[in-house]
């Protein structure tokens, strides 16, 4: 097919930062497409591209984790002390719509590849320990198109435990001694289930003064007194984000919260949800280069009729299932763990294959349920594919040859998949948890209206209820259907407001004594 010209909703030019310009800095441990392992990869990928868009000067920080295309060294060197040794880093860099991605070398992450989080406990940490010392003062030391950006008019965007450490460095390095006084920083929690705990003696590796050391120990029933990375972040930033609003009310409860309820709390005041946009370059039916050949093809809502059955049936084709368009496809990307509730699919599984219906999974994690997915391929092959692997094309292709998308997450933050999937025409069908259920309006049939089906209760029993209503919805009720696809792609689910509402927190953070 042609080559087209992207032109989404964020080619239109939006309204400007004006008088709050300023210097941002994400530091992250991963970001996409150079490293992904979820959703924090696509966040820093592409978050700061829609504050640049504002006018605002962006920088990512993240390792360099492998040898990558763009990014150049600088020359630069600097030493840091990680566990009484001193260890050089150098520093990538490449300029790239709009935004300075900075990464930082070092042999510690060279070779890691996608095995992010690799290694043992200690080893992690360590690595941490040195990104988040490193990160805090590139603003000093690296110059992105020949300045500096220093530290005034400055604020630093942490994400998730392995990047908690940054709000507590700056305060012990520098604003305790009076140094980077305009700047600032945000902690955004993706995932509260990893905090980086630890044994109080992990303490000795953070490098701080000792009276730092009450930030970092927490109690609870579970792990007794421990170390604790993500509490002392929490505490030390100046703003906390959470990617919905409806997981920054369930962090707050003593279910929801893993132990950091009564933190969490404490903070209420400067803790605000802002759910996740969507990169509609990478994710759009129209733009999306993996629908370009095999047989798929790029589609839009004008074409969604003809586009969407052509690529449905290159999926079926491409992965040896019969090629029939009346056969609902019921696809599932993610990752392989408790979390994503893989096990209620499992649960459901004899219902399923009593339906006329296709499964299509992919996902790494947990052995066990990796094994799970190559079990019901074996067992259903007429019926199933259970894909274990981490393939972007494979995800972008069944999210567009898909007709329904599960996702019943025993807890979902905020969830990026069911958002391509209503960009792609995909229906979503949802547990009604944290973003999920702030995403997926569920269907009413009366007045025609809502995104998707949702779901009270992580149980295969209302699983199969929700989706025995969903799929006989694609049986029986094609207008109905149609509705809730054109409702779904018509959504602008892009990074522009989301970016919007980042600009104000961080405009309350500059201004925070
Ligand atoms: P989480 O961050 O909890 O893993 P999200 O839904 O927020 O969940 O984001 C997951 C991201 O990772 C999506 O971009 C999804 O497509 C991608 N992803 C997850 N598993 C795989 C896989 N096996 N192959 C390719 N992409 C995957």
């Amino acid at each position: 097919s042609e080559p087209i010209e992207p032109k989404t909703e964020e080619a239109k030019p939006p309204p400007l930062a004006g008088a709050n310009v300023m210097n941002v800095i994400l530091v992250a441990a991963e970001c996409g497409p150079w490293s992904k392992t979820g959703g924090l990869g696509d966040v820093a990928g592409a978050l700061p591209k829609a504050l640049a868009r504002r006018g605002h000067r962006v920088m990512v920080v993240a390792p360099h984790y492998g040898n990558y295309a763009e990014p150049q060294d600088t020359g630069i060197r600097k030493r840091y002390r990680v566990d009484r040794q001193d260890i050089e880093v150098a520093y990538f860099q490449a300029y790239i719509d709009g935004v300075d991605f900075v990464f930082l070398d070092s042999p510690l992450f060279r070779h890691l590849g996608n095995n992010i989080y690799g290694g043992g406990r200690e080893d992690i940490l360590k690595r941490m320990v040195l990104f988040c010392k490193a990160a805090i003062e590139i603003p000093w030391y690296v110059p992105c198109g020949g300045v500096c950006y220093g530290d005034g008019n400055l604020v630093f965007i942490a994400n998730d435990w392995h990047t908690a450490l940054l709000p507590v460095y700056l305060k012990a390095y520098y604003r305790d001694n009076g140094l980077m006084q305009y700047t600032r920083s945000l902690l955004v929690i993706h995932n509260i289930a990893h905090q980086g705990r630890g044994p109080v003696s992990d303490f000795v590796y953070t490098d701080l003064p000792g009276h730092y050391l009450d930030l970092f120990k927490l109690y609870d029933p579970v792990g007794g007194e421990h170390f604790n990375i993500f509490a002392a972040g929490l505490k030390t930033a100046d703003r906390v984000v959470t990617v919905s609003r409806g997981y920054s009310w369930e962090l707050k409860t003593a279910e929801g919260g893993w132990g950091l309820h009564n933190i969490i709390n404490e903070v209420d005041w400067k803790l605000s949800g802002i759910v996740n946009g969507i990169d509609t370059k990478e994710w759009s039916p129209m733009y999306d280069i993996h629908l370009t050949s095999d047989g798929y093809t790029n589609y839009s809502l004008d074409t969604l009729r003809t586009g969407k059955p052509q690529c449905k049936a290159a999926l079926q084709r491409e992965l040896g299932l019969p090629v029939r368009d009346d056969v609902p496809v019921i696809g599932f990307i993610g990752r392989l763990d408790h979390q994503k509730g893989v096990d209620l699919i499992a649960e459901a599984i004899p219902w399923m294959m009593g339906q006329d219906v296709q499964l299509v999974m992919l996902g790494t994690g947990r052995p066990d349920l990796e094994e799970m997915l190559r079990n019901f391929e074996r067992k259903h092959h007429d019926k199933v594919r259970g894909w274990v692997g981490f393939s972007v094309k494979t995800a972008h292709r069944i999210t567009a040859g898909a007709d329904v998308l599960l996702m019943p997450s025993r807890f979902e933050p905020c969830g990026l998949n069911q958002l391509y999937a209503m960009k792609y025409g995909t229906i979503p069908v949802v547990h009604a948890v944290g973003g999920l259920r702030e995403t997926v309006q569920p269907f009413d049939p009366f007045s025609e209206s809502g995104l998707g089906w949702t779901f009270d209760g992580a149980s295969a029993g209302k699983l199969i209820h929700a989706l025995g209503n969903c799929l006989l919805t694609f049986r029986e009720y094609k207008k109905s259907w149609e509705g809730l696809q054109r409702r779904g792609m018509m959504q602008d689910l892009s990074w522009d407001h989301a970016a919007q509402l980042y600009e104000e927190v961080l405009v309350a953070a500059k201004y925070q004594w």
